[in-house]
């Protein structure tokens, strides 16, 4: 798709649009002298040459990536009118778009019924659900796991809230005899899981958890803020088998699932609330979080009148079931077209997320049998994590662990000529030696490589990738070594 014909036609449209209302004059006011603006947008493009390649596969490090052309257009389109969803009386077209695609989240996730809207982050659609879940259990803390978003923690201490930090196992995903040692107490009226972490992209098991959950009456938000879009590789009732089995044909095309992971993400229809990110996994540029419900009802919790906008329609406003007040219409915009063209199938944006767990698998497979490279833990999704490999350093020496991948992500991003993007995880030495039982816990805690492979490019473009960290691993040696300890 040739992005520049389709900025241009929706610009061309606009115009059209504005030429059937009387005319006016622009206002000098506004005026800009075309070649002032051609030194000053120079500047900005070459100021924006100081960004990292999020775009390139070099680029394998944190969980950025551009935005498909298609919600580029969509998104400059409607930007052009600015629409407002806080309400009909600003969004009355792009809140429609917003409706439509809340209601294909829904589906994805598995929602009977719902209720749900847009937000401008994944932040945002956490705090709403922590602010309905403190609003439905009065009084009750909230249990999240010592992997979760540190937002949780931050946003529960907004609202006043306890927050309980349940451990985790070696994989990094809530610890189940934990959780229920909490929940006898009493003290939490809900439980987020994580449905897919932001450093190891583990898989709380939700499918366990939201049966202990109802047994204690506590509620549950599972964060598949990052992870929720993997709903589509996982069969079931969206896009594959009516019996809840995955299908055959779509796991010849994935990388499959350990069956716990597939039945977890499965269980997101089974959830009181899900906050999900399009501006993650959904192809959107940042600005486009979500935020469902499975009781409508919750609607009484946000209800308040507004003496400025909620005029022009007797429809329920989103405004009115929403913290936020001004909100992206072209957002909605966006992803309602990329969702027209990559549709929440498996073959649609599944197979999107596909290529990016398959590339995943496959390096993971790679690293084990290199000899400059270790695995951390095996990639749940698609986040590979991974440290060099100390010649003489075995076991592993957490201290020389943290220096050597430090250096390979500085070395690897440095590189005046096929520079490489990476990223480092902070660990705990409990966390690492959880997974490399002989380890030396020289330090209390290391730091290990990260890959996010969210594009999929990366699949094609690994050999190459691969070859390039490796041979950066060995250029990390005499560093790790001289670290001394
Ligand atoms: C990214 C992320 C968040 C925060 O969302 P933002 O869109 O960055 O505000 C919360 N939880 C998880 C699991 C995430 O990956």
């Amino acid at each position: 798709m040739e992005l520049g014909y389709w900025l241009g036609r929706g610009a061309e449209a606009f115009r059209d649009w504005a030429r059937t209302y009387d005319e006016f004059a622009a206002h000098p006011a506004t005026a800009v002298d075309e070649a002032a603006c051609e030194v000053a947008f120079e500047e900005l493009l070459a100021r924006l040459r100081g960004s990292y390649p999020f775009f390139h596969p070099c680029y394998a490090g944190q969980m950025l990536k551009p935005p498909h052309p298609v919600a580029v257009a969509g998104y400059a389109a409607a930007m052009l009118v600015n629409s407002n969803n806080h309400a009909l009386d600003g969004g009355p077209a792009t809140s429609v778009m917003e409706e439509e695609v809340v209601e294909q989240l829904a589906e994805m996730a598995g929602f009977e019924a719902h209720l749900g809207h847009l937000t401008s982050s994944g932040t945002q659609a956490n705090l709403e659900a922590l602010f309905v879940a403190r609003e439905s259990r009065p009084g009750a803390g909230v249990a999240v796991s010592s992997e979760a978003h540190y937002t949780h923690a931050r946003m529960c201490h907004l609202l006043g809230v306890p927050v309980f930090t349940v451990p985790v196992d070696a994989r990094g995903r809530m610890d189940m005899g934990e959780l229920e040692r909490l929940l006898s107490t009493g003290a939490a009226g809900t439980v987020v899981a994580t449905t897919g972490t932001t450093a190891l992209g583990a898989v709380d098991p939700l499918h366990r958890i939201v049966p202990l959950a109802r047994r204690y009456g506590v509620r549950v938000h599972a964060d598949a803020a990052y992870g929720g879009f993997f709903r589509l590789l996982t069969g079931g009732r969206t896009g594959g088998r009516p019996d809840g089995r995955a299908d055959e044909r779509a796991d010849r095309r994935q990388a499959p699932f350990a069956p716990e992971t597939a039945d977890a993400l499965r269980a997101l229809a089974r959830c009181d609330s899900v906050a999900i990110d399009p501006h993650k996994h959904g192809l959107q540029p940042y600005g486009c979080g979500a935020v469902l419900f499975g009781d409508p009802d919750v609607a009484r919790f946000f209800r308040h009148d507004s003496p400025y906008t909620y005029f022009t329609s007797r429809r329920p406003h989103l405004g009115e079931i929403s913290l936020e007040c001004s909100r992206s219409g072209a957002a909605a915009a966006a992803l309602w077209l990329t969702l027209k063209l990559l549709p929440l199938t498996p073959d649609g944006l599944g197979a999107v997320l596909a290529a990016g767990r398959r590339a995943a698998v496959r390096w993971a497979g790679l690293i084990s049998d290199s000899p400059c490279l270790e695995p951390y833990q095996p990639p749940e999704l698609d986040i590979v994590t991974y440290y060099p490999a100390v010649p003489g350093s075995s076991p592993p020496r957490l201290s020389r662990v943290g220096v050597a991948s430090k250096e390979v992500m500085h070395q690897g991003m440095n590189a005046k000529e096929d520079p490489v993007f990476l990223s480092v995880a902070r660990v705990t030495a409990d966390a690492f030696t959880a997974r490399h039982a002989g380890a030396v816990a020289d330090s209390d805690h290391t730091h290990v490589l990260r890959s996010v492979l969210m594009k999929p490019e990366s699949e094609p473009y690994l050999d190459r990738l691969h070859q390039r960290v490796g041979r950066l691993a060995k250029t990390s040696w005499p560093a790790a070594r001289g670290s001394g300890r």
